[in-house]
């Protein structure tokens, strides 16, 4: 089926939408992103993913291409053409081209790029990956120091996913002057005695919208949390361990480095964390 995507105001056949060979997001990944799931018909976390662009463009000096309000539109407009019940909208919005290649910004009135496109994924929230839990290498995180600003420089994070992949794993996690950053594409977390550790918000990694979602309920229902830095092999030592992010919710991990957890398969407070966050999510969905 041909998708409908939006495009700097227009609604088009995705054949049909274009963005100029000159877009300085093509040219120099000068652009930034947010993924928003859908459940429901109904967008999951929208405030935290519009707060956070706000935050990406504002730390980039680059400017805003619409309001709040329009962009939750274009986002409930994009879902209902397309018929997405379980699925993503991908927002991506780019300073843009004055026209010609420079590494000088174009002037500040250069209008940015903004495109949306849906992804229709039945079965999201009821995977069989989730069910099953991920296998996870270790990798060393040779990315940007801004980490903490969601840019579509994501060569490396696909490179080691490409690297798990070719180990027969799903996913890595980075490892930086001996401790564990994220995920190439979520946030990481290991429990051992009950307590839930995760690496602290810094520069050094995305303020994942998930993240935070699932900190405070966790914290409701009482469970142990710690944000300090952790190493690989404290994780390796777990009982269990999980990822978060936005297109995989609460992921439970069943190994690391080919070492098992637990009984290998996803630990009790990962799917119960994922039973809470899809539940809560559900009902707070615009
Ligand atoms: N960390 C990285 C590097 C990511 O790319 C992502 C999501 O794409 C996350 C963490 C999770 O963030 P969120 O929960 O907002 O999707």
């Amino acid at each position: 089926m041909t998708r409908t995507v939006y495009v700097n105001g227009e609604y088009l056949p995705e054949g049909e939408a274009k963005v100029s060979i000159f877009d300085r997001g093509f040219l120099f990944a000068d652009a930034v992103y947010e993924v928003t799931s859908v459940l429901d018909g109904k967008l999951i976390d929208f405030e935290g993913h519009a707060v956070r662009l706000d935050r990406s463009l504002k730390e980039l000096d680059m400017a805003s291409p619409c309001s709040k309000e329009e962009l939750l539109e274009i986002h409930r407009k994009l879902v209902e053409l397309n018929g997405i019940e379980e699925g993503l909208v991908y927002l991506q919005v780019s300073r843009g081209s004055d026209g010609d290649r420079d590494f000088v910004f174009p002037s500040a009135d250069t209008p940015p790029s903004l495109v949306l496109f849906t992804q229709n994924k039945p079965g999201l929230a009821d995977s069989p990956a989730a069910a099953k839990g991920a296998k996870i290498i270790s990798i060393e995180d040779i990315r940007w120091g801004r980490r903490d600003i969601k840019t579509v420089q994501l060569l490396y994070p696909s490179m080691g996913k490409m690297m798990a992949k070719k180990a027969g794993a799903d996913d890595a996690w980075l490892i930086e002057d001996g401790y564990v950053t994220e995920g190439t594409s979520n946030n990481a977390y290991y429990v051992k005695n009950g307590k839930i550790v995760t690496r602290p918000l810094s520069n050094d990694i995305l303020h994942g919208i998930t993240r935070a979602a699932v900190l405070r309920l966790a914290a409701e229902a009482q469970m142990e949390i710690e944000e300090r830095l952790f190493t690989i092999e404290e994780a390796k030592d777990a009982d269990e361990a999980f990822t978060t992010s936005a297109s995989a919710f609460v992921m439970p991990v069943v190994e690391i480095d080919g070492v098992t957890l637990g009984d290998g398969t996803p630990g009790p407070i990962a799917k119960r964390l994922r039973e809470i966050y899809l539940e809560e999510s559900r009902k707070k969905a615009v």
